[in-house]
């Protein structure tokens, strides 16, 4: 299985369109310490020749443009079979609409994020315009799901929340945020995403024995951007479990030893970001990656 990075920033990309933090000012001169991200996406495939995604991020178009294995081979064509959606936050979604000129594609959600997408939204007709064009499947709690021969994805719930759209209109549901099993038979071999999530709880057991683990990075700290003065809301408000400090991920995870773990979804506040970074140096000490634009997994 192969596994490329798309994109490997939280919502609102690195940097940040109004944003003058530290960080967003310092990959804006150029500081060599820091490289740009989009906005969080993945890809991966079986044979190299279709690809998958994990969410449609508004950066899709220069994310396809960036990657040759997602370039056309023939005058209207494209390697990408399907999405798979973790969640409806407009970060993970955004992106199916600039997908819209007459490509199949097999789009695979939850019901509960479908709807939050679907209901009452006009601009998904677009995604309609001729009947193969989005075919919907359901991705249903812990059941694997073919997505081609040999290559399976299980959703399972991830402590999350609704999308700030949708709030006060739908009732939470464990269907709301997802992380993503997949798995390759012919080598077996198991890739686990966790972009979001706002526990660590019970993780370590369940990722025993997977080759390849993405989890949440979007924040070092829990009040990142309250001491940045760039917002008031903790980590834990907007459902992302903090890297740092005794009950954050890095320590929560200490057990988990699979050949690939990797934060991604990183905020522009996060000091990870900082090459040589202290916060940077303890995480590369504990055996996790930095995720960048263009990273590749080979498992
Ligand atoms: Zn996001
Ligand atoms: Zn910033």
């Amino acid at each position: 299985m192969l596994i490329r990075v798309l994109g490997s920033s939280a919502g609102g990309g690195f940097p940040q369109w109004n944003c003058g933090c530290p960080n967003c000012v310092a990959v804006r001169r150029g500081d060599p310490r820091l490289a740009a991200r989009t906005q969080d996406s993945l890809a991966f495939s079986a044979n190299g020749h279709n690809w998958h995604l994990i969410n449609a991020s508004p950066d899709i178009l220069k994310q396809i443009s960036d990657n040759p294995p997602l370039h056309p081979r023939s005058p209207r064509h494209s390697p990408v079979r399907s999405v798979i959606l973790t969640n409806g936050d407009l970060d993970h979604v955004l992106g199916l609409f600039s997908l819209r000129e007459s490509w199949p594609l097999v789009l695979y959600a939850t019901p509960s994020v479908r709807r939050g997408l679907e209901d009452r939204n006009v601009i998904c007709r677009t995604l309609h315009r001729f009947p193969e064009q989005a075919t919907w499947r359901d991705l249903e709690l812990g059941r694997e799901v073919t997505i081609e021969p040999g290559l399976t994805v299980e959703a399972r719930p991830a402590r999350g929340k609704l999308p700030v759209h949708l709030m006060g209109l739908c009732t939470p549901s464990p269907e709301d945020n997802v992380s993503l099993w997949i798995r390759d038979a012919r080598t077996g071999k198991t890739a686990v995403y966790m972009g979001a999530t706002s526990s660590a709880e019970g993780v370590e057991p369940e990722v025993r024995g997977a080759d390849c683990l993405f989890f949440d990075g979007t924040f070092w700290s829990s009040d990142e951007l309250v001491s940045l003065q760039l917002s008031k809301a903790l980590a834990e408000d907007m459902a992302h479990l903090p890297i740092g400090g005794p009950a954050g991920s890095l320590a929560q995870l200490s057990g988990v030893h699979a050949s690939h773990k990797i934060f991604t979804h990183i905020n522009n506040s996060n000091p990870i970001l900082v090459d040589g970074s202290p916060e940077n140096l303890a995480v590369r000490a504990a055996g996790w990656q930095v995720a960048y634009d263009g990273m590749e997994v080979s498992l």
